[in-house]
């Protein structure tokens, strides 16, 4: 906190993260000053709370204050933008919101961290749901729930939270130089956000950056990339365990018949098994689900959570809305809503669950190939109701691989979109069908983001029930 006091550090963005780490800089005595391009009445509504509070807020433009000692930056700002690019040249120091609440955080906080393209939100609930039945202290931050800079320092007279389960996005580990959890996981890596990175490779090492520095290392051992990360970016002396959907070996969690068992953290050094649940705990049952609950075991026993409190976690954790909710059946159709399936290897997971499917999907694709996706769903596609901004690369994808799948185009790209594409998917589906939102794109083409894309989903189909 002493080496905040006086100096002149930039905030860059008011998104979500921003008024936290204005705050816990202010609080620390720093000189805070705020630049965010947007002039909209929610930003300037926000900055005339944080000037009150002693930061100087500029609104509308794009270059770093002069004499800034330390930017802070919103994850989701690229490297190139002209702030951060002058403030590299200028040899300026930038950190993001991670990295900030690493440095500042309370003595003796553990923090078990975890990233990959898909399951982040929810396997930081269910490890969160694991430490709490253990009797522990424990706090899910993310991009559901606390943002990381209050979580990390909270105010008042609640106490610090002693363990930490981390979601972070690729984002946030490119900005986080110093971050060393006491374990971390890599999910799983597939293409997604590859605009922002430059390339799949650039991507996935920004991932890899979550095991280095000693960090007890969990790796996805049916994942080529977790696995190669966890080897090429972590600490050769930190300790590695696998999790797998198949029989474990020793030195890893996974499946035998229909059981959870550890290999890896069981008292006995030969490689003993102790059973931790069972499939039937896990909710939804799809098989990446499961893989989320094997990482967030894995990561639990390693802060020494017993055996029992896997179990009794995962029976205590309610999934998150917008992912894989079931919003009931109309005419024998049963309709499921994965709209945070915002990339095309959540969706492939998705598909994978269903036998007979219309297939809502389309919207920002970012750069994302769809040629294995639409191959691999094909055999299950009854048919598909396409949106959004590049619906054209799904269609011309069905038409080279899918090319009996009935497909329709919603043309409107407005109000009652959604509503057009649950009428023509329903009109599609044969009773025992799914119709599954599962866009494998992001949304903020046609919509705020994932959840207004859900919540008008859902609608549509209440409408018709
Ligand atoms: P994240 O926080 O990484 O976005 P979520 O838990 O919110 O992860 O899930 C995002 C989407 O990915 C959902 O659509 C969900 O159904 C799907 N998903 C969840 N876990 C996995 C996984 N392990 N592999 C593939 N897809 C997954």
């Amino acid at each position: 906190a002493a080496a905040l006091r006086e100096r002149a550090v930039c905030v860059a963005g008011l998104g979500v993260s921003g008024p936290p780490v204005v705050r816990a800089l202010l609080a620390r005595g720093a000189r805070v000053s705020v630049v965010d391009a947007r002039e909209d009445e929610g930003t300037l509504g926000l900055a005339r709370e944080l000037r009150a509070e002693g930061a100087r807020v500029l609104l509308g433009g794009h270059a770093l204050p002069p004499e800034t000692d330390l930017v802070v930056t919103s994850p989701g700002w690229r490297p190139d933008a002209p702030l951060l690019a002058q403030a590299a040249a200028g040899g300026v120091e930038i950190v993001g919101d991670v990295e900030l609440a690493w440095r500042l955080r309370p003595a003796g906080q553990r923090w078990l961290a975890i990233t990959g393209t898909n399951g982040k939100t929810t396997t930081v609930r269910m490890l969160e749901a694991m430490l709490r039945a253990d009797g522990r202290d424990a706090l899910a931050v993310g991009n559901v729930g606390t943002p990381i800079m209050e979580a990390a320092l909270p105010g008042g007279s609640r106490p610090a939270p002693e363990l930490l389960a981390v979601e972070l996005s690729s984002f946030q580990l490119h900005w986080s130089a110093t971050l060393a959890p006491h374990a971390a996981a890599v999910l799983n890596v597939a293409p997604d956000h590859l605009d922002w990175h430059g390339g799949l490779e650039a991507y996935a090492a920004a991932k890899g950056r979550i095991y280095a520095r000693g960090t007890l290392r969990v790796a996805n051992a049916d994942d080529a990339w977790s696995a190669h990360l966890a080897r090429t970016c972590g600490d050769p002396a930190a300790p590695l365990y696998g999790f797998t959907l198949a029989t474990p070996r020793a030195g890893q969690i996974g499946v035998v018949e229909d059981l959870l068992v550890d290999r890896a953290f069981a008292a006995d050094p030969r490689g003993g098994a102790v059973e931790l649940a069972s499939l039937a705990d896990v909710v939804p049952a799809a098989p990446h689900n499961v893989a989320n609950a094997l990482a967030a075991a894995a990561l639990a026993r390693s802060a020494g959570a017993a055996p029992e409190s896997v179990r009794a976690g995962l029976a205590a954790f309610a999934p998150e809305p917008h992912r894989m909710a079931q919003l009931g059946s109309v005419g024998g159709v049963d309709y499921v809503d994965d709209s945070k399936a915002t990339n095309p290897h959540a969706a492939a997971a998705a598909l994978a669950s269903f036998a007979s499917v219309v297939w809502v999907a389309g919207g920002l694709l970012k750069g994302a190939e769809v040629e294995d996706l639409v191959r691999e769903a094909a055999p299950r596609l009854r048919a598909a109701v396409l949106l959004g901004r590049d619906r054209d690369r799904l269609r011309a994808a069905l038409a080279r691989h899918a090319p009996d799948t009935a497909v329709v185009e919603v043309e409107t790209a407005g109000e009652g979109a959604m509503e057009e594409a649950v009428r023509a998917a329903a009109g599609l589906a044969r009773p025992g069908d799914t119709v599954l939102l599962a866009p494998a794109a992001a949304s903020m083409d046609m919509f705020t983001d994932y959840k207004e894309r859900g919540r008008r989903f859902a609608a549509a189909v209440a409408a018709r029930g």
